[in-house]
């Protein structure tokens, strides 16, 4: 009786924020899914969850999918949530086409909870995983936090150069090997406690990502490994691959190479794909920046301007305002929230979207495309 009232009355009940107990209870489930897999290398099972952790479902995780699969079937949708494989394989599709509007309220209709690869989740399924189990919030940072507090022991007064250095290493590099990080860090004369505090945020590159003869293909832009599907390759890190065409980089063996941690693709690889473009097309004109600046206040400052630029991948530009209030951008004189171009394209009302959602205090943040940015700091040349 208790299940059926769950699967007849929770799917369209809301939690805090608007968001229906279940969509939330969703990205909660592919978040636990996809660190069980990650942390273990283990396939992710439809089986019943193991004594010992394992990742299989658990009994809280089949309801999800029953509420799921119910509001499907009662809106007159094909039921894609009864089997973890297949839902995984549509949580890679935006939310609006895949699930009902009694699930899915008008601003998360575009987003997506897995990237294309499903090799990760977005942005929007950790948003949605911390608004179901808030503790999630503190789990999240702690790598964060412990990276800073890494920094701060070992470096004191130099910890945010340090900070700098080790972010734009890493965002640059999504795919090293441990040579290059020992290589990076004494040519810059930092010493190996910045190797092993950059180190921490790498693991081994997965075998799959290699082909036949041990070979990992990487993406001529960015750096991040490429993957074949569809007839065609594909850069790994999402932003990358929707920004411009693939283009294909060295082919490197596989053999001892590192990938960064999958939890920073959609914190720090995606913003970094624009963050890099804003940053080194500002040098290439000869106007100093810094990036990652004051530990990370904010993605990019401009000193002779006073200015600071946020660059931001978020689909949902009201949870992105609501963002903002806490944002390092307060402290400059002049804000910029930059939004990728692929990103405002996708849904063209996303900047006044933006801007209607602001607080009082962030509404004088001026909110533009990436393209528009450049176009507005590089007009005098
Ligand atoms: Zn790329």
């Amino acid at each position: 009786m208790e299940f059926a009232e769950s699967v007849s009355n929770r799917p369209v009940e809301e939690g805090a924020e608007g968001i229906p107990w279940v969509l939330g209870a969703l990205g909660d489930l592919l978040v636990r899914l996809h660190a069980a897999s990650s942390r273990g290398g283990e396939a992710i099972s439809g089986a019943p969850r193991r004594s010992d952790g394992g990742s299989g479902l658990g009994e809280i995780d089949r309801r999800v999918m029953a509420c799921l699969s119910w509001a499907q079937i009662q809106a007159g949708m094909t039921d894609t949530c009864s089997e973890v494989h297949h839902l995984m394989e549509w949580a890679r599709v935006p939310l609006g086409e895949w699930l009902p509007k009694s699930v899915v309220p008008e601003d998360w209709r575009l987003c997506c909870l897995l990237d294309a690869s499903g090799d990760c989740y977005t942005f929007e399924c950790m948003d949605l995983a911390v608004e179901h189990r808030p503790e999630l919030d503190s789990q999240q940072r702690a790598m964060f936090r412990q990276f800073r507090e890494d920094l701060r022991e070992s470096f004191g007064s130099e910890q945010a150069d340090a900070y700098s250095f080790a972010r734009e290493f890493i965002v640059r590099h999504p795919v090293t090997h441990p040579d290059s990080i020992v290589t990076a860090c004494r040519r810059a004369r930092w010493t190996p406690a910045l190797e092993r505090a950059i180190s921490s945020f790498y693991r081994p590159l997965p075998e799959h990502w290699a082909d036949r003869d041990g070979k990992v293909q990487l993406c001529a832009h960015c750096g991040q490994a490429g993957e074949w599907g569809g007839g065609d390759w594909r850069c790994r890190t999402p932003a990358c691959s929707e920004a411009r065409g693939w283009k294909a980089g060295a082919a490197m063996p596989s053999a001892g190479l590192l990938r960064t941690h999958p939890a920073l693709v959609p914190f720090w690889h995606n913003p970094g794909i624009d963050e890099l473009l804003v940053y080194d097309t500002l040098i290439s004109r000869g106007i100093e920046a810094r990036l990652y600046p004051d530990l990370d206040t904010v993605d990019v400052d401009v000193p002779a301007l006073n200015l600071g630029i946020d660059l931001k991948y978020v689909r949902n530009a009201r949870r992105l305002a609501q963002t903002l209030e806490k944002a390092g951008l307060h402290r400059y004189p002049t804000a910029y929230v930059v939004v990728p171009d692929a990103v405002v394209f996708a849904d063209r009302k996303y900047l006044a979207t933006l801007k209607v959602h602001l607080s009082a205090r962030a509404s004088r943040f001026k909110c533009v495309s990436t393209t528009e940015l450049l176009r507005e700091l590089t007009r005098a040349d």
